[in-house]
């Protein structure tokens, strides 16, 4: 590759061709195997791991299960399949995420409720949570069926009140950890709260098996119950009969050694993000008009998997005045996949001028930053499902901007994008 500072690059331990050659030596390439045992139980070992390494003993935890999948996005949708999603119902989601946190509710035919965020985590904020279960309750007669709460940015959310209500209303909870793998909540590994936990294995993530994800199950039945939905949900004949319809989310032999190989540097990738984001907090201190996302209390240890800032409205950026006058080819950091192409350089709802001036600006200087992700409630696709919001991720998206983190990310480059941000401000 060449010297651009990229977002989150995947990052190999050199371990990874040594699974991936046993599977091919034993003839294991298919979508089970050692690999995929062995990826399952490595999961499982750290997420039940307290932060000196030992295994916890809360209650809670004992018997959880990890089932490895081919996405995030196919854990989320097996979580809601599990839990008993129907075309009709409704789950809640958190507003402030990306499109794979909801996307798989709209694939049962059911209606995501939308809740905005707290602005301290910039989470699900449990007051709305609540007021939405009542205003749901009032409204359909029906509680919604599940609550999907992410941890954005890796930040853990405020998940002992969340669970509260989630209790109170006896609704169950799936965590969206797909980007929060390693952070912790009062010590205890996120995704490992709720009923379900959603772990992504994508590229751009905490690790990578090249694209993948896992599914946290509560116990071996429940694991069971996943890894037939999986594996296209074939009943014991001698013949395919299928009584359910399932799907082809199970990861493959080759995936899963690629994640062992990755489980080796997991604790170095984390303490790594953990450095830049300390490095971040303390050169943003010293420049008035930005603000660096910390942990807000003690309980919260945040991986950090993107390092973001928020620009103040009123500070100016050279160039903001040309902001948004050029249309944009291809997604913004040049995303895999086939992305439409925009028909205007405006919607109804962007970052302010300096804070695409300032993403520019870190273009042109070889920088890759982007946006703060905008929320699903003002997302055209979901225009029209229901929604309680208080305007923080409105507000937070206006203002934000992701920061180059991650393995490749040199205290250097940290150091340097900062000296780049402070010249462009006027
Ligand atoms: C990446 C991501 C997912 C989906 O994971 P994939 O492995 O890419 O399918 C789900 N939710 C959130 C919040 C994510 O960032």
């Amino acid at each position: 590759m060449n010297n651009r500072i990229y977002l989150c690059l995947a990052h190999m331990s050199g371990q990874e061709q040594k699974y991936i050659k046993e599977a091919f030596d034993t003839n294991w390439v298919v979508p089970l195997g050692p690999n995929v045992n062995g990826f399952e139980e490595d999961l499982k070992q750290f997420v039940e791991s307290g932060t000196d390494g030992n295994i916890m003993d809360w209650a809670t935890l004992q018997g959880k299960e990890v089932v490895a999948l081919s996405a995030g996005t196919a854990a989320v949708h097996l979580s809601l399949i599990a839990l008993g999603v129907q075309a009709g119902d409704e789950v809640i989601c958190q507003s402030f995420t990306f499109c794979a946190s909801c996307n798989p509710i709209k694939y049962l035919g059911a209606t995501p409720v939308f809740v905005d965020s707290e602005p301290e985590t910039w989470n699900m904020d449990p007051t709305l949570l609540e007021e939405a279960i009542k205003g749901r309750m009032e409204k359909t007669g029906r509680k919604p069926k599940a609550i999907v709460v992410v941890y954005l940015y890796g930040m853990p959310a405020k998940i002992d009140d969340i669970r509260a209500i989630a209790q109170k209303y006896d609704i169950p909870l799936v965590e969206d950890a797909a980007e929060g793998f390693g952070s912790r909540y009062k010590g205890r590994v996120c995704g490992t709260f709720g009923e379900y936990g959603v772990l992504s294995f994508n590229g751009n993530k905490m690790i990578t098996t090249s694209g993948g994800g896992a599914l946290i199950c509560p116990d071996k039945e429940a694991k069971q119950n996943v890894m037939f939905y999986a594996t296209q949900a074939r009943e014991s004949y001698p013949y395919y009969q299928h009584e359910q319809i399932g799907y082809n989310y199970r990861m493959s032999n080759i995936c899963a050694g690629i994640g062992r190989g990755q489980m080796t540097v997991l604790d170095a990738h984390i303490n790594h993000h953990k450095k830049l984001a300390a490095l971040y907090a303390q050169l943003f201190a010293e420049i008035p008009g930005i603000t660096f996302h910390s942990n807000p209390s003690a309980e919260i240890d945040s991986n950090y998997w993107l390092n973001t800032i928020t620009l103040a409205p009123e500070l100016h950026v050279k160039g903001e005045e040309k902001a948004y006058t050029t249309r944009i080819q291809g997604a913004v950091g040049g995303a895999a996949g086939v992305t439409h192409s925009a028909s205007s350089t405006h919607t109804d709802c962007e970052p302010n001028n300096n804070v695409e001036a300032m993403r520019i600006a870190l273009d042109v200087a070889g920088i890759e930053s982007r946006p703060l992700w905008k929320p699903m409630h003002l997302q055209p696709v979901y225009k029209g499902c229901p929604s309680y919001v208080n305007g923080v991720s409105e507000s937070l998206f206006k203002v934000g901007l992701c920061l180059p983190s991650g393995p490749y990310v040199s205290e250097e480059d940290a150091t340097h994008i900062v000296t780049v941000i402070k010249q462009q401000i006027k």
